[in-house]
């Protein structure tokens, strides 16, 4: 079944009161797995006809992450600790605020702990009317199967995107730029920047377009560098892992002041005559 398919389906079975109050995702992308189980809970929980763009209440506040009903835990270091799961017991201990089902996300749920697994298998054998858990895992053999047993089981499976979708260019300007990027990427690490100047001169010949594709180019994969480290995205991609190694700094700072420059210098190349003089400009104001 696609994603779309398996949200329809829950958020139906709770218009019709005939919802599970744990589910079990397995899933090969945890971040868009917890997208589509917000959806969800937001769906389930809006107040009015739960439109993607509705602004109730309900909705917003699940929105801005700011829902007193929903929480949200994953690993604390290594595991899910025995305390965060508490956290869930304690405070859907009494009925949900202001939404009408009190939601709770365990993402890595096979990094629980044996003693977080044991509370949460009590609170399931337990259940009560309005609270509803949603167990999120990339492996589901790394949970209890007395949890397991609880759980209405769903796969969420995402398809890889592409590395031209990933890259945002296309196939033909991937085989055109690609590898020469990538080379200028390199050489951008810690190259004395009077070197560089023989490089800016090389691009200079280039189309005005096809310089602008490979500054796009350059900025896209400090964007990716930036959200393998922010969003420990990517790790299973295989085909961006060139892109992720030829970029060495993992200093955040850095790659966002980087990704800053390139959107200026992308702007300001529209406008301006020399070619060179901006690639220099470029290269010169590169920390
Ligand atoms: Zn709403």
């Amino acid at each position: 079944m696609k994603s779309e398919e398996i949200k329809n389906l829950i958020v139906r079975s709770f218009s019709e009161k005939k919802n599970s109050h744990a589910f079990l995702f397995f899933t090969n992308n945890i971040a868009r797995c917890v997208q589509d189980v917000t959806e969800i809970i937001r769906q389930v929980n809006c107040l009015k006809d739960g439109s993607v763009d509705c602004d109730c209440n309900i909705c917003n506040t699940i929105r801005q992450e700011t829902n007193p009903d929903v929480i949200s835990l994953s690993p604390d270091g290594k595991e899910i600790k025995t305390n965060q799961v508490l956290e869930i017991i304690h405070r859907f201990s009494s009925k949900p605020l202001i939404s009408k089902y009190s939601s709770y996300l365990i993402i890595g749920a096979d990094k629980m702990n044996d003693g977080a697994s044991n509370k949460m298998l009590k609170f399931l054998e337990e259940p009560e009317g309005n609270i509803v858990g949603f167990y999120i895992t990339d492996r589901v053999s790394g949970i209890l199967p007395t949890i397991k047993s609880r759980c209405e089981l769903y796969t969420f499976n995402y398809g890889i995107d592409s590395i031209y979708d990933l890259l945002n260019i296309t196939e033909e300007d991937y085989q055109s730029f690609y590898s020469e990027t990538i080379n200028l990427v390199s050489k951008l690490n810690n190259t004395p920047k009077f070197l560089l100047m023989a490089d800016s001169k090389k691009i200079a010949q280039k189309e005005r377009v096809e310089i602008e594709k490979i500054l796009n180019l350059i900025k896209r994969m400090y964007i990716i560098k930036y959200e393998s480290i922010t969003l420990e995205k990517y790790v299973d991609h295989e085909d961006i892992q060139e892109v992720l190694e030829v970029i060495m700094t993992k200093d955040i700072k850095i790659i966002v002041k980087r990704i800053n420059l390139l959107d200026n210098i992308i702007n300001e190349f529209k406008t301006n005559v020399n070619k060179e003089l901006f690639i220099n400009k470029l290269f010169l104001s590169w920390e």
